[in-house]
């Protein structure tokens, strides 16, 4: 039984079990990760709400764009600051414009390893989307996350991308990348505004009264 379906389950009414949304009290599919309402997850809704395709299809895009723009950005600075000298041997000094590029790319390299450390990727830290444990909603870890990123994503490729398309029909949003190391996608940004609206609106019926007070 998922963690999160234990949580909300102690809004328990009467005989029958209505599984409440801690966000928007409304009442939950069981075993479903995501509010079928507000789109908050529900094992911890403070941690955010599914991220839609759209956001996670332009994630996806941003992080080789990048990489191909601080690659060529680092080479034509260095071909304009730090040109080879005039009569130097070619085969040292010609690449030197390459080299600072693979130096920027290798830079580049370690940002990506740090965001991994964190369950991101350039794309999703600037989208605001984190990748965390299925039913726990718990950082990922690097290996994990590798795990997401090299073969994961290799799969969900392969197919003409189907394996990426997989997340519009899924009902936890989840790729194949996902399903291969058991990860879900959140949209952290903005989780908290989105809980100060609902907080500051008329109470709906149904709330156990021990969660008026967060
Ligand atoms: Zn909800």
């Amino acid at each position: 039984m998922a963690r999160g379906h234990r949580a909300a389950a102690r809004h328990v009414q009467g005989e029958e079990q209505h599984v409440i949304c801690e966000s928007c009290r409304k009442e939950i599919v069981p075993d479903r990760m995501f509010c079928i309402w507000c789109e908050a997850f529900v094992p911890d809704h403070r941690a955010g709400r599914r991220a839609g395709f759209v956001r996670r299809f332009f994630a996806t895009l941003i992080d080789p764009a990048l990489l191909t723009i601080v690659f060529f950005v680092a080479e034509s600075v260095a071909r304009e600051w730090y040109p080879t000298p005039p009569g130097l041997p070619p085969d040292i000094f010609d690449n030197r414009p390459d080299i600072i590029a693979g130096i920027a790319a290798l830079a580049y390299g370690g940002l990506v390893l740090v965001l991994l450390f964190r369950g991101q990727t350039p794309g999703k830290w600037i989208l605001g989307e984190r990748v965390v444990v299925l039913r726990t909603g718990k950082p990922v870890g690097f290996w994990r996350m590798a795990l997401r990123e090299s073969i994961g994503k290799t799969l969900s490729g392969i197919f003409f991308g189907l394996g990426y398309l997989w997340a519009l029909w899924d009902r936890d949003s989840q790729a194949w990348n996902d399903k291969i190391a058991g990860t879900l996608v959140l949209h952290y940004r903005g989780a908290e505004e989105k809980k100060e609206v609902i907080a500051s609106g008329p109470a709906p019926q149904g709330a156990a009264p021990e969660a008026q007070g967060e």
